[in-house]
């Protein structure tokens, strides 16, 4: 599939965005580290994050600035959207952090990057004492929520590689190997079908299903076993996360059941998805169908996140987060029932929110799949 790299214009559109929300939100500016946050609005990825503090300061009363140690400038110079941001290279040896703060208002409220290192924000506490400083994602958590149609386009392409890859796995032989050997082998699907990383592989057989943070063991996988797999990875810079739960050999009537409970509830949450909608809504239309099926109370984590340059970023589709859904944002609904010692039922499809309602960007079949 093809990909439109982002222009200086993207960037430019994004550094602005930031300023203007920060300043809605009474903050003086926006203070960027590397990881996704600089990624999103310069194209910028230094290749090794360290003890020596890049950041780019946006800031409603002057022009994009980016503080880069010395000898990374070439680098910071040949990012997509350097053009958009002038450099300032500090030397080692220097104090990064007093040249920092004459950028800074004294007294200035920011947000600052998640991934900012505690060691850079302790130094440009002690640089600027009177300055105050609050998360990206609690500050502005919506920064990155709304995806442009590129964006939208990549994590569509990265759903659609991840969904080729359940295609295959579904018919390789399940009984008798471990949950590792199945892994691997989906790993290596989902880079045949176009990821340049995989993020993870979760494969939940029988009792490990119920334990929604399992990750894969040695255990072998019996006839009799549902199956939780549940697995991501990277698509131009872009992630895919999809889960399917498969059964080895015919499943009992309490399994079709708990099964059918489960896709009922991601239809409902799916079906609710339109833009003005509080996220916790799709949240509780979920639950709703589970607790009304008795399983209340085996759902035990929240319906879904954002996903973007991150697999898990806002919005957050969790009670509590009153947010209205905003035609481009794009996250996981993924309801599930997890029965303690026996087994775990997920379906997680990532949804884009479109003027009218919601496109789902991953499109495999939600009958129960059989596996041998
Ligand atoms: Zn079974
Ligand atoms: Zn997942
Ligand atoms: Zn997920």
């Amino acid at each position: 599939m093809h990909t439109s790299p982002f222009t200086t214009k993207d960037y430019v559109r994004r550094m602005e965005r930031a300023v203007e929300q920060a300043t809605a939100a009474g903050l003086s500016g926006v203070l960027v580290a590397p990881g996704p946050d600089l990624s999103y609005f310069t194209g910028y990825r230094p290749t090794a994050i360290t003890e020596r503090i890049t950041l780019l300061v946006l800031d409603a009363g002057r022009d994009p600035v980016t503080l880069v140690p010395a000898l990374e400038r070439p680098d910071a110079e040949a990012a997509p959207g350097a053009s958009a941001v002038s450099l300032l290279g500090w030397a080692d040896g220097t104090d990064p952090y007093a040249m920092l703060a004459p950028l800074l208002d004294p007294v200035g409220h920011y947000a600052i990057s998640d991934s900012a290192w505690a060691l850079h924000l302790l130094g440009l506490q002690r640089a600027v004492p009177g300055a105050r400083f609050r998360a990206m994602t609690e500050a502005l958590p919506m920064l990155r929520a709304v995806k442009e149609p590129e964006e939208v386009d990549r994590l569509a392409a990265a759903g659609a590689a991840a969904d080729a890859a359940f295609e295959q796995i579904v018919s390789v032989r399940f009984a008798g190997r471990t949950e590792h050997e199945i892994g691997a082998e989906l790993a290596a699907l989902l880079r045949r079908y176009g990821h340049s990383g995989v993020d993870f592989t979760i494969v939940g057989s029988g009792p490990n299903g119920a334990s929604p943070h399992h990750e894969m063991s040695e255990r072998i996988v019996r006839d009799g076993d549902m199956v939780i797999l549940d697995f991501g990875g990277v698509w131009a810079d872009y992630r895919s996360d999809t889960t399917r739960t498969v059964h080895v050999g015919p499943a009992t009537d309490e399994e079709r059941q708990v099964f059918d409970v489960v896709r009922r509830a991601q239809q409902a949450a799916f079906e609710a998805v339109r833009p003005g909608i509080a996220c916790q809504e799709i949240d509780r239309v979920a639950r709703r169908v589970i607790d009304g099926a008795g399983y209340g109370r085996y759902f035990i984590h929240r319906t879904g996140h954002g996903i973007g340059l991150t697999t898990h970023e806002p919005p957050y589709l969790v009670e509590g987060e009153p947010r209205p859904l905003v035609p481009g944002m794009c996250f996981s609904i993924e309801p599930g029932v997890y029965l303690p010692g026996r087994f775990g039922v997920r379906i997680e499809d990532i949804v884009t929110v479109t003027e009218d309602g919601g496109r789902r960007l991953n499109r495999t079949s939600h009958d129960l799949r059989f596996v041998s």
